[in-house]
């Protein structure tokens, strides 16, 4: 057995790995030659004293004893077995696609967006030029909404064995080990795109089929049964369907509806995104002028209530920026990433307030139940019409956002294709604005300047969570009046996060084994 070893370090000497082996070996008791391997399992910051700590945890073992077996994942050719369609190549799709091949399916994965390089250019055009290409974009493509994220890997999941074998399969595809004992791993944008493509590879050199350019627009039912979906004219047939489209995927919400299939109102979250000057936040939370050379960009997480509805930060990125996150040219939709260095002297988050059913009631006649989807939409469209052309942002400085002014200069912005001042508490809807007016005050109280004219809020952040849910059984997860139908992800209303949707595509995965294999 390993010995577990717990050490609090300075920064400066917790960044140096050479510095861990003396001090364990005293902690440990044992003689530093005996070590034969040390390694860190866990690593967060302490940063509510004045002189931030880090927490290091360790294990170490001692010659002769059985070294841990690293991790290997075999995935087996499944090239002549059952084909099972896999719609989406998000987190979802691809850990779908992934287990189903260790349990023996051949995966046929259908994307509407292009490979990793080829959705890299489309993603630089509309930061400079603000074309949209509606399949390829922040949200469409090779990996879906997180290729191009902050690859932020948290999740609230309590199955530590799945969520460990999640980050284990990415370190296998290209990612830090780091991510494997960092308190709140993350991965960057920079490095995302590498391990989306080494996934791909897996999925076809196992023998599963990957198809770009190919978005699903029906699906093809026989006698209360999926046998299949459409690409336009093509048909193509799997033993089961896993749909796992994501939240942006408008028209398959809309499809399901034309289709007679069943999908639910849900509540969801919108409001808007918050940036400031990362050294601004690093003085707040790490009680300094400067973070110095050891310490990560600090980030913040936030939650108030306001008149009985969550107010809350979400998605932060330090060092990071925001980017267009649109998937039509007629909205305005922010998001945020950040690189693996978390360098950018920006520290932005989405803002974002609860939206129940009851605040969209009266689209629910003409609507029915995407009446949600279309609260959001408008909420995108008004957005667009108050910034402008080429994807501009409409934006407002906090302190004037909270006081009802006009903001006549806007502060510096990582957002590329530019920013315009407007009143966003004017235009948008009010129960949405009072109630970010009033957490930002609440916030502010916590974080004492986070409601300063040197930081802005960009509309808008609209596409946290799904406003559609696609119902499932709870016990066969399959949608519940179409056989081999599995929803899937955060399109279907079951996950919120890169981890929680690569989670949900694994259990999917199961789910059809146990159905298709009793078929
Ligand atoms: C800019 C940005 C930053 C983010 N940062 C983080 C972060 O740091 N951490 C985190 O946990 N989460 C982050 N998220 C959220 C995260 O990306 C999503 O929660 C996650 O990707 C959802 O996974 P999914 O597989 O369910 O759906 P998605 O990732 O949305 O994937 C769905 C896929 O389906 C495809 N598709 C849609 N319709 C069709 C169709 N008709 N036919 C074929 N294919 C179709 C899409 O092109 C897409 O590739 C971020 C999102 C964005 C946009």
């Amino acid at each position: 057995m390993p010995k577990t070893v717990v050490l609090t370090l300075r920064p400066d000497v917790a960044a140096d790995a050479r510095r861990y082996e003396p001090l364990a070996a005293r902690a440990a008791g044992v003689a530093e030659q005996d070590i034969a391997l040390l390694r860190v399992v866990k690593r967060s910051i302490d940063a509510r004293q004045r002189q931030p700590k880090i927490h290091l945890t360790l294990e170490l073992y001692v010659d002769r004893e059985p070294l841990p077996a690293p991790v290997h994942f075999d995935y087996p050719q499944v090239g002549n077995r059952t084909e099972v369609v896999v719609v989406g190549s998000g987190p979802a799709g691809l850990f779908a696609a992934l287990r189903l091949i260790e349990r023996g399916y051949r995966p046929i994965l259908l994307e509407r967006g292009k490979p990793v390089l080829d959705r890299k250019r489309d993603v630089a055009r509309i930061n400079r030029n603000g074309a949209v290409d509606p399949d390829s974009n922040y949200a469409f493509g090779a990996g879906g909404a997180g290729t191009f994220s902050d690859g932020k890997l948290f999740t609230r999941s309590k199955k530590r064995g799945d969520y460990n074998k999640a980050l284990q399969t990415l370190v296998f595809h290209g990612a830090a080990e780091e991510i494997l004992y960092e308190a709140h791993p993350h991965i960057g944008t920079d490095k995302l795109p590498r391990i989306i493509t080494n996934i791909c590879r897996t999925i076809e050199n196992a023998g599963g089929e990957l198809h770009f350019g190919c978005r699903v627009t029906g699906f093809d039912l026989h006698d209360g049964r999926i046998v299949g979906v459409r690409c336009g004219e093509e048909r193509i047939a799997g033993a089961a369907v896993v749909l796992a489209t994501g939240h942006s995927a408008r028209n398959v919400y809309e499809t399901l509806v034309h289709s007679g299939i069943r999908v639910e109102a849900k509540p969801f979250a919108m409001g808007v995104r918050i940036e400031h000057p990362q050294l601004l936040i690093d003085s707040i939370q790490y009680h300094c002028r400067e973070r110095g050379p050891y310490l990560p960009a600090a980030s913040y997480s936030l939650v108030s209530q306001v008149n009985g509805r969550g107010v809350y930060s979400f998605c932060m990125c330090p060092g990071g920026f925001i980017v267009p996150a649109m998937t039509d040219a007629a909205q305005s939709v922010v998001n945020g990433m950040s690189p693996s260095q978390r360098n950018s002297p920006y520290a932005n988050s989405g803002l974002v307030t609860e939206i129940r059913l009851e605040d969209f009631a009266a689209l629910r006649d003409e609507w029915g139940e995407l009446a949600g989807m279309r609260f959001q939409q408008l909420f995108e469209e008004a957005a667009r019409r108050y910034g402008g052309a080429a994807q501009i942002a409409p934006a407002q400085r906090v302190a004037d956002f909270v006081a009802g002014r006009a903001s006549t200069t806007l502060p510096s912005t990582s957002y590329l294709p530019g920013i315009v001042a407007s009143r966003l508490d004017r235009w948008m809807p009010q129960l949405v604005a009072q109630r970010l007016r009033e957490g930002l005050r609440m916030f502010d109280r916590r974080m004492h300047g986070f409601v300063t004219n040197e930081a802005v809020l960009l509309g808008v952040e609209s596409r946290t969570s799904t406003p559609v849910r696609i119902p499932r059984d709870a016990a066969t997860l399959m949608h519940p009046e179409v056989r081999g139908l599995f929803p899937a992800g955060e399109g279907a209303g079951y996950a919120g996060g890169i981890i929680s949707a690569a989670l949900d595509g694994e259990r999917i995965a199961d789910a059809v084994a146990a159905y298709v294999g009793g078929v």
